[in-house]
């Protein structure tokens, strides 16, 4: 059972802001790790591996930096880690990502399961997963909170705002799934220190062979308008311990009807 996992580096959300005046994330300083959604699709290929056979193939497309994920995962017990590294690649929007690591998935020769996250913390679009499963012309499940491998095939559970359903998916396929799925292992110490010298396989455009008008900003059809952090509305009035009259006049008051000379009421 040979599994390929998409791993995306995101800067840990929880501590990243948005500056008020600029409205652009203030990055500096904030701790990059990986994906939370892509920790669990990782133990899920880590146990069909082990249960299994085969081999785990850890997948990113992102800067020279974003191979400490790939690092993380070999901790963690991946096989092989590749890293997904260009100029070209900069700018892109979730097509040009699909794209780029659809075509990387490729040239590694595919695998009988590809696993995501749901989303990513970050962009929080989910559109990743589903759009390599189309450019790859797989079979796709989202939203994965229960897996198991029997006879050639996988029976799924998938989360559903008001409820579940179980299907049963032909290999190869994709998968993106749910922080429901399973507990992710920690890196052991063997692992830690075999991660550190492990090779790290790189990828380029070139290497790819990638159309040139799909890739990075020019392959990237969605243009970020405006960023912004909603208004934060002042805290409501609450008033106790008035009668109801009272009540009645400080709202008259408050909406500005309380020098009404017409009679009428409030
Ligand atoms: C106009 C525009 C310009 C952008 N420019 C940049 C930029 O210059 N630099 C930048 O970093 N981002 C940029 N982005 C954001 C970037 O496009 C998205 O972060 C990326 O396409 C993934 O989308 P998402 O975060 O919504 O992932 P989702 O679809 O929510 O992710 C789902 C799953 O897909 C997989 N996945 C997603 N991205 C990757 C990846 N890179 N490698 C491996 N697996 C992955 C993971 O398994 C993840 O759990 C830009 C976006 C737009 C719209």
């Amino acid at each position: 059972m040979n599994c390929i996992v998409c791993i995306k580096q995101v800067p840990d959300t929880a501590k990243v802001k948005l500056d008020p005046k600029t409205h652009r994330l203030q990055r500096a300083g904030v701790e990059n790790i990986m994906n939370p959604f892509d920790e669990h699709a990782l133990e899920a290929a880590l146990a069909l591996r082990d249960a299994h056979g085969g081999t785990v193939t850890v997948l990113t497309m992102g800067p020279p930096q974003a191979e400490d994920v790939l690092r993380e995962s070999i901790a963690r017990g991946a096989d092989r880690a590749v890293l997904v590294t260009d100029r070209t690649f900069g700018g892109a929007d979730t097509l040009a990502t699909s794209y780029t690591l659809a075509g990387a998935i490729r040239h590694l020769g595919g695998a009988d399961v590809i696993l995501c996250g749901k989303q990513a913390i970050d962009g929080d679009t989910a559109q990743v997963g589903p759009q390599i499963a189309e450019m790859l012309d797989l079979p796709q499940v989202t939203s994965v909170n229960r897996l198991a491998c029997e006879n050639g095939h996988l029976t799924v559970t998938r989360e559903h705002e008001d409820g579940y359903e179980t299907l049963t998916v032909a290999l190869p396929a994709l998968l993106t799934v749910t922080k429901n799925l399973n507990t992710p292992r920690y890196p052991s110490l063997m692992g830690k220190m075999k991660a550190r010298k492990a090779p790290i396989e790189t990828l380029t455009a070139a290497e790819l062979n990638l159309d040139a008008e799909r890739i990075g900003i020019k392959g990237s059809p969605t243009r970020v308008r405006r960023v912004y952090t909603p208004e934060v509305r002042t805290q409501g009035i609450i008033w106790q311990d008035l009668t109801p009259e009272t009540a009645a006049r400080q709202l008259q008051d408050i909406l500005g009807l309380g020098g009404r000379k017409d009679g009428a009421q409030a």
